[in-house]
């Protein structure tokens, strides 16, 4: 297919370029000690994550230790509810952990392992990312340190037991407002010195090349399945797909299976309390162009053009940017950028639960949000939602804050 001139039947060959970029976006914006971190792992990953023993080895993992494929359900009641759109959701919230992140912290722990390397260093705010990335580490008997803010570990007291518990050194960071912002830094610091023998891992289609391409490539396998069992279950493709961004990895995961095809493509963005700077996490609808933690993308700025704080109900999806590959499809116009605000979304949640016994993330909370509207709108129909992550993490702060609905 062509879209604005771009070939998407060849896109993945082109996309990123050798040097990480997707048109303009992406990149590697770091220190020259850092690059050549960045370079042996882009190497390793071109010859190891290509070789068959590599391969075989992750789809092994994926099938007996993930419980992949994660299904494909059919919203029955709810989509009865709307009108006469088919709402269905790709399962990410069964896969092993509860969310898609595991998909891509496999991979980056597979890679270390193939690597030769003892440690994988990452920074976590909810916990979220250091929970799947010390799972990755205990199966593959690595050490683990997860940076995390004091604020966070305060706030976070279950998504820290649980690192502890499987074996992760939780690592406290109490510089300036002790939140994710420091405990990125820490971690890239700590990265510096130690990459010899440690890898760092990104917990999103983020940072400096290759993470973005790595990330997106190790969560395809959500899109891959998607569209064989979307064809299988109904003959034909959705006329519509929709996913949350924060980052955007389990958007460019599901994305990913679709760009190629004649699907309309919708990414959603929190627009939290509202379009003031400061009440949202929008950063494609809003941002404009600029460099941060490593890579040029879309991003939130405020007047000094520093990162502009941000404000989501899901703490998985306020950060200031997106992936470059997502300010790359933005700009093309191949992928839709929407948002919708924590009303909407908490009214998702429990409709979701309710009327499908399926409770989900705050952040996939945001996709069906959003599908709803959009089957309003299009009242005809079927739409594909990535479920990213089920909602037990969520239970007790939306009874406290919402009560329950
Ligand atoms: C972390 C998280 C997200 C946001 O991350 P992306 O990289 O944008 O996918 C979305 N959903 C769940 C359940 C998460 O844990």
């Amino acid at each position: 297919m062509n879209f604005n001139n771009i070939e998407f039947d060849t896109y993945f060959k082109n996309y990123p370029d050798a040097d990480g970029f997707f048109g303009k976006y992406g990149g590697s914006y770091v220190s020259p000690e850092l690059k050549k971190a960045m370079e042996e792992i882009t190497e390793a990953y071109f010859t190891i994550c290509k070789s068959r023993r590599f391969i075989n080895e992750l789809r092994r993992i994926r099938k007996e230790f993930q419980g992949r494929p994660t299904p494909i359900s059919y919203l029955e009641r709810l989509s009865g509810s709307i009108g006469n759109v088919q709402l269905y959701v790709k399962r990410e919230d069964l896969n092993h952990t509860g969310a898609h992140k595991l998909n891509h912290c496999m991979g980056e722990a597979l890679l270390a392992k193939y690597m030769g390397k003892k440690k994988v260093i990452a920074e976590t705010g909810a916990g979220q990312h250091g929970v799947a990335l010390a799972t990755a580490a205990a199966y593959f008997g690595l050490e683990c340190d997860i940076y995390m803010g004091s604020v966070d570990i305060k706030k976070q007291a279950p998504n820290v037991a649980r690192m502890k518990i499987l074996g992760a050194n939780v690592v406290e960071v109490t510089e300036g407002l002790a939140t994710l912002k420091e405990a990125v830094d820490a971690a890239f610091a700590a990265y510096c010195k130690e990459y010899k023998d440690a890898i760092y891992c990104i917990g999103s289609v983020l940072g400096p090349h290759p993470f973005p391409m790595m990330v997106r490539d190790f969560q395809s396998v959500v899109g891959i399945e998607a569209r064989e069992q979307f064809i299988e279950m109904t003959g034909e493709l959705p006329d519509a797909l929709v996913a949350c961004v924060g980052g955007g990895s389990n958007a460019m995961g599901i994305f990913s299976g679709f760009l190629n095809d004649p699907v309309d493509i919708y990414g959603v963005e929190p627009l939290g309390r509202g379009p003031k700077l400061g009440d949202h996490a929008a950063s494609l609808k809003y941002g404009t162009e600029g460099i941060m933690h490593g890579f040029n993308s879309i991003m939130l700025k405020d007047e000094n053009g520093e990162p502009a704080p941000v404000y989501s109900v899901a703490s998985g999806l306020d950060y200031p940017s997106s992936g470059p590959e997502h300010a790359f499809l933005h700009d093309l116009g191949r992928v839709k950028y929407d948002v919708v605000d924590d009303e909407e979304t908490i009214d998702a949640f429990f409709k979701l639960s309710r009327m499908e016994g399926i409770i989900p993330a705050i952040e996939s909370s945001h996709a069906v949000a959003y599908a709803m509207k959009l089957a309003k709108e299009m009242g005809k129909g079927s739409i594909l939602i990535n479920l990213s992550g089920r909602g037990d993490k969520d239970m007790d702060y939306i009874i406290e804050r919402y009560g329950i609905r």
